[in-house]
């Protein structure tokens, strides 16, 4: 197997296709939420955290910044990334099983939650 492949295999949200970055660029520079209250991202009042998540629903980088959020529990614990809260972030992995089903369905959920608009 393709070393690629298996590494999709072990982080399969990495699979997600990536908006076009200069040589060095973070994917960061390209976040909708740049000049965003950052308040808004890690409120608990759900009216303000829809607002975060509308703003996520039209970045270029979304898939990125969950997929982060993912890799990262730690620093993905809090706040809005990628258009989810922690709470369904942590629904996303709860059933994650060691076994690659188990990482797959945890990745096709979380691509759906991607493809899925917040706002109309
Ligand atoms: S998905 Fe949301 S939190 Fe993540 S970079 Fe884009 S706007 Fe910011």
């Amino acid at each position: 197997m393709p070393r690629e492949a298996r590494t999709t295999i072990d982080r399969p949200h990495r699979a997600f296709p990536a908006p076009a970055l200069r040589s060095g660029e973070s994917w960061r520079v390209l976040a909708a939420c740049v000049g965003a209250d950052p308040e808004a991202f890690y409120a608990d009042d759900g009216a303000v955290q829809e607002l975060a998540r509308g703003i996520c629903g039209r970045c270029p980088v979304r898939t990125i910044c969950l997929a982060d959020a993912l890799d990262a529990p730690r620093t993905g614990k809090h706040g809005i990334w990628g258009g989810t809260t922690a709470m369904e972030r942590a629904n996303l992995t709860a059933g994650e099983r060691a076994d690659a089903r188990g990482r797959a369905q945890v990745a096709l959920t979380a691509l759906r939650m991607c493809e899925t608009p917040t706002v109309a």
